[in-house]
Formats: structure tokens, C-alpha cells, sequence
């Protein structure tokens, strides 16, 4: 089933513009491993000329601008953004699956969120206006006080590939909603659905300047605008590698950032569970979109006593699990992004094999497909605390198990990490789940399941995962900035 690539330019003050250096990098189907297309390569030059335009369209016609329009008129434009995505799911899913090679159901689903979020964002812009000043009581009757929310200004937000769209919408609508113009730039490894909402965002007619679309890599295109001194914020999610050199390149100049980073999140199975539920969600939380989510749950720590039933039921289940090109209906995993990624993910497997550890099952590239950067679903037992697989965010579909015997134990094994963006707890006493909840150093804590994630609740992590928080109201305050204004309204002199 040939897809038709759409060839893009950058977006760049509500048109399509070349890149000035005019280079472009191919799109590669990780599933075959084939030149699908390319997108353009954006470098300083270019930022440059998005920052601009981006300040214009904040300012450009007083009383109309992007910054003091209402929130309603704003969420004019971010509604019709999500019916424009709605309108065309099927293909953006598509596009999604050949792009980064997650299954094409999973793809969908991430669409659909898209469009929820764009709407969920469009809610919060028209409340916001009622919120705009607020009073703040004082202790004397000379002054008066209120607190103005305005939108930061400028915002480069930099996302990854591991859901492309949906990880620069939870930036994109919050930071339109609140009034900011944005600069957006999507990884190298997953731009064409980010080229399409700018395609959408000409269709429904945004203001230009009020978002651009600069694809590019990190280095040349993602670096220039992390320090741009007329860029009042950056907001990013990527690898922990990557977090701490925009942070540092922001520390230059001061500038606010929030950091969605990696993780290496853990799911505690305790002894009275259902095991295959418990399995079930064990599955789901570490092979999901390839094993490629930030907050997968792949470290198990699981109770001795039920370990040998469980991860035979494990065992089984993964090696069933349907490999195929993500397009195939009934595909449950897909390939690696790329073949960089693959190598990555291979190495670490391979380095655990040779430092003792056993694979249960998987471990390598599925026999049946001879092309592509697949990975069989991996379960790594007899692994310590010190390997690099039980450390290091693998990114891929690899689960390591250890177990345990009491409860705090399991919290010890759990907390100890450089991470701390998810965690989940499967146990039936409840009482329990809320103690190991609190003891639980994670921004996200998940209870008898694992991954589920809503627009209304808040997300990100501790510690070396990251800080600042997306979605829900916190998403929105990442994009604004308080003005204290105080007026002494008395007569008598001061
Ligand atoms: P990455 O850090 O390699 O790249 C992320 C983005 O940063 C890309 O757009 C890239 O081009 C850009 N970039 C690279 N070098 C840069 C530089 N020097 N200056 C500015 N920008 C630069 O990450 P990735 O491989 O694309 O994504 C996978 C990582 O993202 C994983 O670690 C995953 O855990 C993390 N992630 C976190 C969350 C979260 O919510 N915490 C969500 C999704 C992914």
C-alpha cells in the first residue's frame, strides 16, 4: 500500500520557505528500511527568521494580536485545528506508522488524542479570559493589587520521535492557547505529521508567525533555538542526554525551560494479584509502541512467591505478541525507529547476555522478516542492579525482572534510580497500593495498570526525568507568566 509523502518546506511565518542552506534528510520506513522521501533541513539562519516573525505576529496589529486576543478567539483556531485533524486521521495515522513504525491501531489512537488535546486546550484558552486579572486582598487600603496572566512571549519547543505529534501537540496547544507564538521543532527521525498540522494551521488560516515548523537536527536546527536570545522559553522532551544541554544553553541566557526527560520506570507485582491481568498490564506497559515510551514500565520487581508462574505467563504471552510492518492489520509491535536506535537496543541486550544475565525470550531480530529494525520482545532475568540493562533507559522492547520478598524491599529496588518519571503498583490490598504510592519517587504513579494517560491530568517527572509538568491546567501555566500590578489610590501623600 503505497503512501503518498507529502514534500514539504519549513513553515515559517505562514508559508512554505525553503531551507536558506536548501539541504533536506531522508525519510526512512523503519519497517523496510527503504528512502521513502525527505524534509527540509532548517539551520540558524532559518531560526533566525521564524523568532522574527514569531515576535511580529505577537504584536502585529494592537488589539488583534495573538498575545491580547481574547482566549475565545483563540480557541476559534485551535478547535479547527482538531476538526482538521479529525477530518484526516486515516492518513495522519499512516503517515505516523511509516514514519516511526509504531502499529497503525496504536497511531490512530495517538491522532485521536491529538485532536483531544487541540479541543481540551481550546476550553482552557476561553476560561482563561475570566481569569486574566484576579484580585490579591492586602493589608492596607491605600494599595489595590491584582495579578495579570500573560502569555511568556516566544516559545521553542523541541519534541521527539517516539509520538511525534502528539508530543508537539501537548506543547503546541497549551502554548497557543496561552497567547504564546511558537517555533516548533520536531526530531529529524519523525517530522511528517509535524509538517502537516503547520499544513492544517495554513488550511484554518492562524495568524502567521503564531507557529512555525523548522524540521532539522538537533545540532543545527534544535541548538540555535534552544539559545536564542529572543526566544523567552523553551520547553522539551527528549533524551536526559539532550535536557541537560538545552538547559545548560538556556542557563546562558537565563531563559525558563521545562524538560520532559527519559525514564526507567519500574511496575511492583505483589503476591495477591490477579496474574493474568497482572501479566496483561506488564505486557502493555513495557511493549506499547514498541517498548518506545519515556515512561515505560520496564524494570519488574516481582514477589518471589508467584515469580515462576508469572513469568511463565510472560514468557508465553510476549513470544505471541504479532511482529509485523506496523501497517498490517493486527500488528501489536513494529519496528525501531531507526537503525541507530536498533544498534543501541541490540548492544545493551547483547552487553546483559555477556555479563551474566539470562534472556527468557527474544533477545533478537525476528526470523520471519528480513528487513527492518525489528526486535523481538525481550524478558531479561538474573540481572543486578548494577547492569547497564537495568540502569539505562533501553528504549526499546526490553523488560528486566527482578524479585523481592517484602515491601519495603521492593520500594528500595524501585527508588533506586537516577529516574523518577513513572511507577506502577499491581497488588489487590489497596491500603498497600497507597503506601507504596507515597513512598514512590515518580511524577506518575499508576495503580493496578500501567500507561494510561489523560489530557486533564498532570505529566512529567523527578529527579534526572526531568521537571515542569504538561498537560492539564499545569500545561497551561508552562506558557504563562504572572504580572504583579499594584496602585496606591489614596490622597494622602505616601
Ligand atoms: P533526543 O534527545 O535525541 O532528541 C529530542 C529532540 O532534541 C529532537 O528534536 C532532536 O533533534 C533535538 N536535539 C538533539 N540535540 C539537540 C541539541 N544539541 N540542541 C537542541 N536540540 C537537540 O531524544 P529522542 O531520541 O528524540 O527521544 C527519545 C527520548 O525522549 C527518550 O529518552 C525518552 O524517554 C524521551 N521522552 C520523554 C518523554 C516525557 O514525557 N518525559 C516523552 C517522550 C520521550
Amino acid at each position: 500500500m503505497a503512501i503518498p509523502i507529502p514534500s514539504r518546506q519549513l513553515f515559517i511565518d505562514g508559508e512554505w520557505r525553503q531551507p536558506i542552506k536548501k539541504k533536506r534528510l531522508p525519510i526512512i520506513n523503519p519497517a523496510t528500511e527503504e528512502i521513502i522521501g525527505d524534509i527540509p533541513a532548517a539551520t540558524a539562519e532559518d531560526v533566525d527568521i521564524a523568532v522574527d516573525a514569531a515576535r511580529r505576529a505577537l504584536v502585529r496589529n494592537r488589539g488583534r494580536d495573538w498575545a491580547s486576543a481574547s482566549g475565545a478567539y483563540r480557541a476559534k483556531y485551535l478547535r479547527a485545528i482538531a476538526a482538521k485533524i479529525t477530518e484526516r486521521k486515516s492518513e495522519l495515522a499512516k503517515l505516523e506508522t511509516i514514519d516511526c513504525g509504531k502499529p497503525l491501531e496504536e497511531a490512530a489512537w495517538d491522532i485521536d488524542d491529538v485532536a483531544a488535546c487541540f479541543e481540551y486546550y481550546a476550553d482552557l484558552a476561553e476560561g482563561l479570559d475570566a481569569k486574566q486579572k484576579a484580585p490579591v486582598s492586602l493589608p492596607m487600603e491605600t494599595f489595590k493589587c491584582h495579578v495579570l496572566r500573560e502569555p511568556i512571549g516566544v516559545v521553542g519547543l523541541i519534541t521527539p520521535w517516539n509520538y511525534p505529534l502528539l508530543m508537539a501537540t501537548w506543547k503546541v496547544a497549551p502554548a497557543l492557547a496561552a497567547g504564546c507564538a511558537a517555533i516548533l521543532k520536531p526530531s529529524e527521525l519523525a517530522s511528517i505529521t509535524c509538517l502537516e498540522l503547520a499544513q492544517v494551521c495554513r488550511e484554518v488560516g492562524l495568524p502567521p508567525g503564531v507557529l512555525s515548523v523548522l524540521t532539522g537536527l538537533g545540532p543545527e536546527a534544535g541548538a540555535p533555538l534552544a539559545s536564542h536570545p529572543h526566544v523567552d522559553k523553551i520547553a522539551f522532551t527528549g533524551s536526559t542526554f539532550t535536557g541537560s544541554k538545552i538547559m545548560t544553553a538556556a542557563a546562558q541566557i537565563v531563559k525558563p525551560v521545562t524538560l520532559e526527560l527519559g525514564g526507567k520506570s519500574p511496575i511492583l507485582v505483589f503476591e495477591d494479584v490477579d496474574i493474568d491481568k497482572a501479566a496483561e498490564w506488564t505486557i502493555f506497559g513495557c511493549f506499547w509502541t514498541n517498548g518506545q515510551m519515556c515512561s515505560a514500565t520496564s524494570r519488574l520487581l516481582l514477589h518471589e512467591s508467584i515469580a515462576a508462574e508469572f513469568l511463565d505467563r510472560l514468557v508465553k504471552w510476549s513470544k505471541n505478541i504479532k511482529i509485523s510492518d506496523p501497517l498490517e492489520e493486527g500488528c501489536r509491535l513494529g519496528p525501531i525507529v531507526s537503525a541507530g536506535q536498533y544498534e543501541k537496543v541490540m548492544k545493551l541486550i547483547s552487553t546483559a547476555r555477556s555479563e551474566g544475565a539470562t534472556i527468557l525470550c527474544g533477545g533478537a531480530h525476528p526470523q520471519h522478516l528480513k528487513k527492518g529494525f525489528f526486535v523481538e520482545p525481550t524478558i531479561i532475568s538474573d540481572v543486578s542492579t548494577s547492569m547497564q540493562i537495568w540502569r539505562e533507559e533501553v528504549f526499546g522492547p526490553v523488560l528486566c525482572v527482578k524479585t523481592f520478598s517484602t515491601e519495603d524491599e521492593a520500594i528500595e529496588l524501585a527508588n533506586d534510580t537516577h529516574y523518577g518519571l513513572g511507577a506502577a503498583v499491581i497488588s489487590k490490598d489497596l491500603e498497600r497500593c497507597e503506601r507504596i504510592t507515597k513512598a514512590l519517587q515518580a511524577g506518575v504513579v499508576w495503580v493496578n495498570c500501567s500507561q494510561p494517560c489523560f489530557v486533564q491530568a498532570p505529566w512529567g517527572g523527578n529527579k534526572r526525568s526531568g521537571f515542569g509538568r504538561e498537560l492539564g491546567e499545569w500545561g497551561l501555566e508552562n506558557y504563562l507568566s504572572v504580572k504583579q500590578v499594584t496602585k496606591y489610590i489614596s490622597d494622602e501623600p505616601w
